[in-house]
């Protein structure tokens, strides 16, 4: 069987435990949620880094070009993109864990390696290097896992103004092809246009973009003014200045250079709306990082405020109740044994009406229980009592006929044998009675009666029998030791007297008559008794004073 402390103990551990188990998979959950946030914000400002790092060695790759060609721009300052890729390297190093991300180093070395490339050779490996560029960004771009359509404009938005870049850049290399051949190469010439065909199409999904999704972000004003200042460019100018070309061997870099205007121009609008959709998507992130924190912090004070005022004061009740029932199981226990030394303070659960009816329910039983002792007790007294009034004589306090006949009866088997029967008959009791009043009868009677204590064995039974008669039972005697016992008895009895009532020295002396037989048999006491009394009779109406013991001639006196 439980305890119902323990009952109580393995309910709160189930509770806890199970409470223990949902709140950390929840917690372990958030947990991941967050890391995730964390780890997809990095991926964010790593591709910023990346893409600022690319619109830099872009722009430092125009301007050498322009000015290897045509001076037609100040000298180059290396700074910019070296700082860029420092950067970017600076966060590979202080990423939190960044042995999960080892290309992200890679990257930025290759970064690295491509700016260098692209100082190099201004013409031809560029191309090839802008493309490795390119695609660097792009799977920087895979990585990023989250969904969401507002990181996903932004993805796209990044997209195409990396495109923007890599067609302005082709398309100012082919105008260069143009201008430095001198000739209408027509290959260049129909690249050239099919570009500009490109950047227009290219404006049109960021317009696209601009209008369908951007119009409910709070930055929708700042994005549209840059959308349209991005595009003010007029590739049909540009266009028709090619066409031009085709007509004219002449060299003409009007067109070129107002390219090149149109790309710095766009250029500058390109990074601030990267830069906004991309802060914008760290915003998200962080927003997420906080949401994913929020939920933990609120978990684990749930948890905190659960155990302070549920799991607490419960288990707190749990074992003040459960401590006042091993009272009560106690006191009942004890109470069922008889113990009655029962300590308990009936108000000691006050909170608890229940218990304290139980309480004040046991000390009643208690009260019960000590009365009913009482009682029984009383009881037991009074049978004890009883018993000895029926069997001991009211006068003498010697036992009487019922009590000596019952004895005898329930001797043990071993006693049944060489017993004697006596009855004793004190010798003209009636006269003493008559001459000197009833209470000195029995004054003789009690006198007798101490005189028969003090002679008898302890084994000996005797009583009183009726009136002035007694009855005793000798044991383990032969017939000799019988008759001088008795006589003996019958001597001593001479010398006892009693004072006479109201007189200081008259004496009154008398004497007794006993009939004895063998008791061979306890089944046989009734015929014992007979011949005891016949013997009696004889020895009174021999003399009195005297021990007579029963024979076949006193049976059948010859007369
Ligand atoms: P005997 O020698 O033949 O035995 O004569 P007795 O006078 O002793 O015998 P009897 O049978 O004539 O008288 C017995 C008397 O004992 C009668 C009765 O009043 C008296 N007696 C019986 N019980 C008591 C008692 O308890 N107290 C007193 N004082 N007398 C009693
Ligand atoms: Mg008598
Ligand atoms: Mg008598």
């Amino acid at each position: 069987m439980m305890k119902i402390r323990n009952f109580f103990i393995f309910i709160i551990l189930f509770i806890i435990t199970s409470l223990s188990i949902l709140s950390i998979s929840t917690i372990s959950g958030d947990l991941s949620d967050l890391r995730a946030n964390i780890k997809e914000q990095n991926k964010i400002k790593y591709l910023q880094l990346l893409l600022i790092a690319g619109e830099r060695i872009y722009d430092e790759h125009q301007i050498s070009k322009m000015a290897s060609y045509y001076q037609i721009a100040g000298p180059i300052n290396y700074h910019p993109v070296d700082t860029a890729i420092n950067n970017l390297l600076e966060f590979t190093e202080h990423e939190p864990k960044k042995d999960e991300f080892p290309h992200d180093k890679y990257a930025a070395l290759e970064v690295n390696r491509l700016s260098e490339e692209i100082r190099k050779d201004k013409r031809f490996a560029s191309s090839y290097s802008f493309n490795r560029l390119e695609s660097i960004i792009e799977y920087q771009i895979i990585q990023i896992q989250n969904h969401s359509a507002e990181f996903m404009i932004a993805i796209e938005g990044v997209r195409l103004t990396t495109q923007l870049y890599s067609f302005f850049t082709e398309l100012i290399d082919q105008l260069i092809d143009i201008e430095v051949s001198h000739s209408m190469d027509e290959s260049s010439a129909i690249k050239a246009i099919k570009l500009l065909g490109a950047i227009d199409e290219t404006e049109n999904r960021l317009v696209s973009i601009q209008k369908n999704y951007l119009k409910h972000s709070n930055k929708s004003e700042e994005i549209d003014a840059l959308v349209s200042e991005v595009f003010s460019h007029d590739t049909i100018k540009i266009n028709h200045l090619i066409y031009n070309n085709f007509d004219h061997t002449v060299a003409n870099n009007v067109g070129l250079q107002r390219v090149n205007h149109s790309y710095f121009q766009a250029k500058n609008h390109l990074s601030s709306l990267n830069r906004i959709l991309l802060n914008e998507a760290i915003d998200i992130s962080a927003n997420q990082i906080y949401l994913s924190r929020i939920k933990i912090y609120s978990m684990v004070c749930f948890l905190a405020i659960f155990f302070l005022f549920a799991i607490l004061p419960i288990s707190v009740m749990i074992f003040k109740l459960s401590g006042a029932f091993t009272l009560v199981q106690k006191a009942i226990t004890q109470l069922s044994n008889n113990d009655l030394n029962i300590n308990f303070n009936e108000n000691q659960s006050r909170f608890s009406f229940e218990l304290e009816s139980i309480m004040q329910a046991l000390a009643k039983l208690k009260k019960i229980q000590i009365e009913k002792y009482r009682l029984e007790n009383r009881n037991k007294e009074l049978i004890r009592k009883l018993q000895l009034s029926a069997t001991t004589d009211y006068l003498t306090g010697i036992s009487n006929r019922r009590a000596f006949l019952d004895a005898i009866r329930y001797l043990p088997a071993e006693q049944q044998y060489k017993a004697s029967l006596a009855l004793i008959d004190i010798d003209n009791f009636k006269r003493i009675n008559d001459r000197f009043g009833h209470s000195c009868g029995d004054e003789v009677l009690m006198k007798f009666s101490r005189l028969l204590k003090t002679f008898f064995r302890k084994e000996d039974l005797f009583c009183r029998y009726g009136g002035e008669e007694f009855a005793i039972l000798l044991y383990d005697c032969d017939n000799q030791q019988v008759q001088k016992t008795l006589d003996w008895l019958c001597k001593k009895t001479r010398y006892l007297s009693v004072m006479v009532p109201e007189s200081e020295k008259e004496k009154v002396y008398f004497t007794i008559s006993i009939g004895t037989t063998e008791l061979a048999d306890r089944s046989s006491i009734n015929h014992a008794i007979n011949r005891a009394d016949k013997a009696l009779y004889h020895a009174k109406t021999t003399g009195k004073d005297r021990v007579i013991t029963y024979t076949q001639q006193i049976e059948a006196p010859t007369v």
